[in-house]
């Protein structure tokens, strides 16, 4: 099990992001007043045991306590005599790094292009979003948008 705190103005996109990503099984958020519980329920298969995993995570904030409590329990995923050989630990550490470089690197929304390839003349409105987070002409593939 692993426990960390974020800032409390955090709390939205931090549920954001989980039920995004961390959801496969099961989410569920509930808010009285000022406070809110969030739960997700993720599997995810380990190639070490070669077991399903499954990673709770509960959400809590309150506005008085000016922080947002993040709780993570992996289970699950015993291979051969019942070890989990760190796998637990390692899936819940990741979630951890997953939480924090997001909020050090956030998404950002590529904008609408307008006009036309510098390069080719394709229209820039037809641009791809490419795994490397660019907008590229979908003729010539030059960068329009980074
Ligand atoms: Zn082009």
């Amino acid at each position: 099990m692993i426990r960390f705190t974020m800032a409390w103005e955090l709390k939205d996109r931090i549920i954001d992001l989980l039920s995004q990503q961390y959801s496969s099984v099961y989410q569920n958020r509930w808010q009285q007043g000022n406070h809110t519980v969030a739960i997700f329920v993720h599997e995810d298969y380990v190639f070490r045991t070669g077991c399903v995993q499954t990673l709770t995570t509960i959400v809590e904030s309150e506005e008085s306590s000016d922080v947002c409590k993040i709780t993570a329990v992996a289970s699950g995923a015993a291979g051969v005599f019942g070890l989990n050989w760190g796998s637990h630990a390692a899936q819940e550490n990741s979630l951890k790094e997953f939480i924090e470089d997001w909020i050090e690197h956030p998404p950002r929304n590529p904008p609408r292009l307008t006009g036309f390839c510098s390069n080719c003349s394709e229209d820039a409105r037809s641009a791809v979003l490419t795994a490397d987070g660019k907008l590229r002409c979908r003729k010539c593939a030059m960068v329009l948008w980074e």
